[in-house]
């Protein structure tokens, strides 16, 4: 397993698989484009998550700027990489927000790409855990992570909601720039599922513990998320859900460069992911979710500032 630099885990930072050694302190950034003060774009009561996470209050989401993956059709493009319009946090702050999040009738605090700042988010989960906060925590990742920065987050995370976005490297080269995404995603996915083990819902059906791994399929790619729903069945099956996602849609910033690969300018066919579904249904997987195809769209997307 990689070590974090124990000194400062933010210089030279090593805190995700590319371990560009930034030193992210005073207010240089790394390929996350994040220095070291947290910084939130925004936060709200969020109902988009899957059915099973916040019940009757939804979700207090907290959405984080920059990301270390950086997927070119990103659809949080307007906080991954345009960063500089959120708000900074330290410690006892960000304790505050999710208590306030909770005190608003929040049913879980959902963690939105917190992991570039995850040092600073684990202290601020065990200071709001130490005050009073009951919710279940859920860490809603690229799952291009680090085993040694996820163990930050053992024992405060109670849900992972991880992707699982590429099998092929040359895949995850092409839109991420990231060829070792799928080693790095499956080994970060083994120490999430250690940490929380399988799925536990209460009596109304609300999960209180354990993953659910997202697959966004993509235009043109349905050989890829076919490898996907295998390795995951194999390795977890019904011990997880597997969330199969429609929504993308091509963003303005994609259908502008000239650049970018042809078949990310198109909407994904309802008939490539209609195969994906039955695919997953052959594979026996019962706990599952798919989205109508109408989840294609930019109403999907929450108004970031
Ligand atoms: S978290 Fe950011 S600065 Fe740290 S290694 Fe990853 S990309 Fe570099």
């Amino acid at each position: 397993m990689e070590t974090l630099n124990s000194k400062d885990p933010y210089s030279p930072c090593t805190l995700c698989p590319r371990r560009c050694g930034a030193d992210r302190t005073n207010g240089k950034t790394g390929f996350c484009k994040m220095a070291a003060e947290v910084t939130v774009n925004l936060s709200m009561i969020h109902r988009g998550e899957e059915p099973v996470l916040g019940g009757k209050g939804g979700c207090g989401a907290v959405f984080f700027e920059g990301c270390s993956l950086r997927c070119i059709f990103c659809q949080n493009h307007r906080i991954t990489v345009l960063t500089g319009k959120g708000t900074v946090y330290d410690k006892d702050t960000l304790a505050d927000l999710f208590l306030n999040l909770a005190s608003e009738g929040a049913g879980a605090i959902d963690l939105v790409t917190p992991m570039h700042f995850a040092p600073t988010v684990a202290d601020a989960v065990s200071a709001a855990k130490e005050r009073g906060l009951s919710l279940p925590v859920i860490c809603n990742c690229s799952g291009y992570e680090s085993v040694s920065t996820l163990r930050l987050l053992d024992g405060l995370v109670d849900i992972y909601l991880p992707d699982l976005k590429y099998y092929s490297g040359k895949v995850s080269a092409r839109y991420a720039n990231a060829p070792d995404y799928f080693p790095a995603a499956a080994m970060a996915l083994d120490e999430m599922f250690r940490q929380t083990g399988s799925a536990v819902l209460d009596k109304d059906g609300i999960m209180t513990r354990g993953m659910i791994v997202r697959h966004l399929m993509l235009p043109g790619n349905l050989f890829d998320s076919k490898h996907i729903l295998d390795y995951l069945v194999s390795r977890f099956g019904n011990s997880i859900y597997i969330s199969l996602m429609s929504q993308y849609t091509p963003m303005p910033h994609i259908l502008e460069n000239e650049n970018a690969p042809k078949e990310l300018k198109r909407p994904l066919s309802r008939e490539n992911y209609e195969k994906l579904c039955d695919y997953l249904a052959e594979l026996g997987q019962t706990n599952a979710f798919v989205q109508e195809m109408s989840s294609s769209g930019s109403l999907m997307i929450p108004s970031f500032n």
